[in-house]
């Protein structure tokens, strides 16, 4: 029992800095990617299709958890838990490319945000139109 116990939890730290180690490249790739790209429009391509891709783990996640709960996950092999977690970690990494393409399209785009009210404003805009706050150029 104890042994098991510990084994269970050097697996699950082996996995979780595995995930961690893949989450960080995965973003450091997202944003030399996004670095390189000067059009908007593939980038609302990757977008859609990110965003499509978060959709479908969403749904694998429900139905692992659905078959988790009535009892019909298989008993051998990998446990529902440890598909969802792997499934949770592809979303993460997912969301960290989308807020990275995301920020790029605003860059882009050429507009900038003010940093006393939040509002974004035109690249040309020397006053935010908002609250009046000067904009740095
Ligand atoms: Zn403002």
């Amino acid at each position: 029992m104890e042994s098991s116990v510990k084994h269970f939890w050097n697996e699950m730290t082996e996995r979780a800095s595995a995930v961690a180690e893949g989450a960080k490249d995965a973003v450091n790739d997202a944003g030399r990617y996004v670095g390189e790209k000067k059009n908007s429009a593939m980038l609302y391509i990757d977008l859609a299709r990110l965003k499509n891709d978060c959709e479908e783990i969403y749904s694998e996640i429900g139905r692992t958890f659905y078959r988790m709960n009535s009892g019909r996950w298989p008993k051998e092999g990998e446990t529902a838990e440890h598909r969802i977690e792997g499934l949770l970690a592809e979303v993460d990494v997912k969301e960290m490319q989308i807020r990275a393409i995301n920020s790029k399209l605003f860059e882009l785009s050429g507009k900038t945000t003010c940093p006393a009210c939040g509002k974004s404003c035109q690249g040309d805009a020397v006053f935010c139109p908002a609250c009046g706050t000067k904009l740095a150029k």
